[in-house]
């Protein structure tokens, strides 16, 4: 008997992971028909400048599933240093097309220029990807979309993305970090939770704030340490 919860435990497992794989790789693809979508419209930039964002999200899609078997592993060990707000700002770039076709408003606030994070910056742009497109699936055309960073006294740059969308509950809220809970009709409910394990991984944590009917703060918190360069010349 106890063989037999082992085996349905790993088939369960196994589920989730490959729920979890086809829930990332839909961001990309996202992207990628957004970017097409342009070139369809467009007539005044060389489709150059599409084509190279769209293979540039091919490769995330390869590093999606490899990153992903890394974290079913136990261990993560491909720890580097990165600048936090040049993933951010990667991230502003990969959903213009669609803040665009929308009309939601981008604003911007940079504080942490010099703020470097060591681990593996494909997994802390997948957690912001995840963050960003809840924000913008809160939000109806017209909306607004707020990314700011902030350095905090106690070693920590923090991450705001807020939205002035539909809101959560408190019961929802409560709910946020379980595996695929979701209150989409084509959500899988795992977005979060991979966000809060890989930001836990890297020594930070997740906050949520949010108001129904008014919109969504949250804040992600990471260990930082100031680039050399924050030393001699800002
Ligand atoms: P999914 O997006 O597939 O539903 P997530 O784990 O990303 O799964 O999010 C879980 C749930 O949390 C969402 O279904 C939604 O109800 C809620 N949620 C997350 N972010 C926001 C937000 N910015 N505004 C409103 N609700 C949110
Ligand atoms: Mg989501």
């Amino acid at each position: 008997a106890e063989k037999l919860i082992v085996q349905t435990e790993k088939l369960k497992l196994a589920g989730e992971i490959a729920a979890g794989v086809a829930h990332e790789i839909r961001n990309p693809m996202t992207v990628i028909s957004g970017f097409i979508q342009m070139m369809n419209t467009d007539d005044q930039h060389p489709y150059q400048t599409y084509t190279k964002l769209i293979e540039s999200e091919l490769e995330r899609i390869n590093l999606i599933i490899s990153e992903f078997l890394i974290l079913a592993k136990p261990h993560v060990t491909k720890a580097k240093e990165f600048h936090i707000e040049k993933i951010l700002q990667d991230v502003v770039l990969l959903f213009s097309p669609e803040l665009n076709l929308r009309s939601i408003l981008l604003k911007e606030s940079w504080k942490a220029r010099y703020a470097i994070v060591v681990g593996e910056q494909n997994q802390i742009k997948q957690v912001i990807i995840n963050i960003v497109k809840n924000a913008i699936e809160a939000l109806s055309n017209g909306g607004s979309l707020e990314i700011s960073t902030d350095l905090e006294t106690q070693g920590f740059v923090t991450i705001h993305i807020r939205d002035n969308g539909e809101g959560m509950t408190q019961e929802v809220v409560n709910q946020i970090f379980e595996p695929f809970f979701t209150t989409k009709t084509t959500g899988t409910g795992l977005g979060m939770m991979i966000s809060q394990k890989i930001i836990q991984e890297h020594g930070g944590k997740i906050l949520i704030n949010s108001q129904l009917n008014k919109g969504t703060v949250v804040s992600i918190l990471l260990p930082y340490t100031q680039s050399e360069k924050s030393a001699s010349s800002s």
